[in-house]
């Protein structure tokens, strides 16, 4: 029986540290307890959240419905062959302690991604990424259940539209869904990506002249514990913008007032303009507004240094999306999910 726990504190199910207060809040372990709570009735009490590790949200205000976390556990090597494996995790699974499990086994691909918080179930709303690697380079396919049709269904990497950030989940089936299990396919043998970001020269620093999995696994670690705020000890959901991706004429207009802008080719004519490079240009990053601002060392983090409000977090990142269109004529984009 599935156990209804009512008025319950956020606090520690949401990294931004959020001290917001959920209705009503179950876990599920097995899809049985998954079925029997949407069965209860408490589950007509709407708004219905789905909660992984609550790495990517913003609680701006209580919660008045019903919060499941999922907690589906459980990992095998389904398959192989002489270049492939298969492997299989349950959506509660904790993200880098997947990551981390294949890399013992030797397998490659998601080495670049270590160190994302979260859950594995979680991994393919935003087709997470970092460092040059996407989850959809490696992903197979997922299970999820129809929380109307009381059906799982199964979605091939052709099925989930990924995208920059992006996937079907977010969009045109969002909230329709509940993940249950995801199957990524990795390499017996490694194409290492080290071109991206820091990873080469942190290689370079550790005295590693032949990369191996660990290796960028742990060099990905180091400079990630170096540049991104720790969430057990200041609260932050990671990027809280997605970069942008602008046309060519409007790059050439931008080049002109601002020479050193960074971008990177993205698809014919366009080009992406890290959040980070402008928001930094328009003198927000380290911007300390008391109990909250924007981090010093990563200007794409905005941070709660305790006590501050999802509301004064919202509103902080509505003047920094104002900001940038006054200064740049771009629009950015949250990344992070706002309840
Ligand atoms: P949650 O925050 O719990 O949920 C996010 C959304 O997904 C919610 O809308 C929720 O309802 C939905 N959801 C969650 N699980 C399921 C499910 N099983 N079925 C259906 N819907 C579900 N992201 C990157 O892409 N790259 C990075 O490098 C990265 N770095 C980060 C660094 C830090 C310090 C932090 C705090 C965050 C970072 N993130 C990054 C963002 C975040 O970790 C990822 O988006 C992660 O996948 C979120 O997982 P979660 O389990 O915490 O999801
Ligand atoms: P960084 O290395 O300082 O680079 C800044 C931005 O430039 C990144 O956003 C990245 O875009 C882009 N970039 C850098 N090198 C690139 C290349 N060779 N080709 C194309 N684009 C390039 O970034 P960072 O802040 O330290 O983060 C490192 C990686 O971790 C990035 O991939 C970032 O997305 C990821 N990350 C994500 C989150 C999150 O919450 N989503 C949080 C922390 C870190 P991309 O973002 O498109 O890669």
């Amino acid at each position: 029986m599935t156990n209804f726990l009512e008025n319950i504190s956020l606090a520690a199910h949401n990294t931004f540290g959020m001290k917001v207060v959920a209705r009503y809040f179950a876990r599920f372990k097995s899809l049985e307890d998954l079925s029997s709570s949407l069965d209860n009735e408490l589950s007509k009490h709407q708004p219905l959240l789905i909660l992984g590790g609550g790495s990517n949200i913003l609680f701006t205000k209580d919660f008045d419905g019903l919060i499941l976390k999922n907690e589906l556990s459980g990992r095998e090597v389904l398959r192989e062959d002489n270049d492939h494996v298969w492997i299989r995790g349950g959506a509660g699974e904790n993200w880098h302690e997947f990551v981390q499990w294949a890399i013992a086994m030797g397998f490659a691909g998601i080495e670049n991604l270590s160190l994302i918080p979260g859950s594995l179930g979680a991994s393919p709303m935003q087709n997470i990424g970092a460092y040059g690697v996407e989850l959809c380079d490696h992903f197979d396919s997922l299970e999820a259940y129809h929380i109307q049709d009381r059906e799982v269904h199964t979605f091939k990497k052709e099925d989930c539209n990924f995208g920059y950030r992006e996937s079907v989940f977010k969009r045109k089936y969002r909230n329709q869904y509940v993940i249950t299990s995801v199957v990524l396919k990795l390499s017996k043998k490694a194409d290492f990506r080290t071109s991206y970001g820091a990873i080469q020269q942190e290689l370079e620093k550790m005295n590693v002249s032949e990369p191996s999995i660990r290796a960028v696994s742990d060099a990905v670690m180091s400079i990630r514990r170096s540049k991104l705020p720790d969430p057990a000890k200041i609260g932050n959901a990671g990027s809280f913008f997605k970069n942008p991706v602008i046309e060519l004429s409007h790059y050439n207009k931008l080049k002109i007032d601002f020479p050193d802008i960074i971008s990177y080719p993205s698809g014919e004519a366009m080009f992406k303009v890290p959040a980070g490079w402008l928001i930094e240009k328009a003198g927000w990053k380290g911007r300390n507004l008391g109990n909250y601002g924007v981090h010093n060392m990563q200007a794409l983090v905005l941070v709660n240094y305790g006590g501050a409000t999802g509301a004064q977090i919202y509103n902080l990142s509505q003047d920094i999306i104002d900001d940038i269109q006054n200064k740049f004529g771009i629009i950015l984009e949250r990344e992070v999910n706002i309840y």
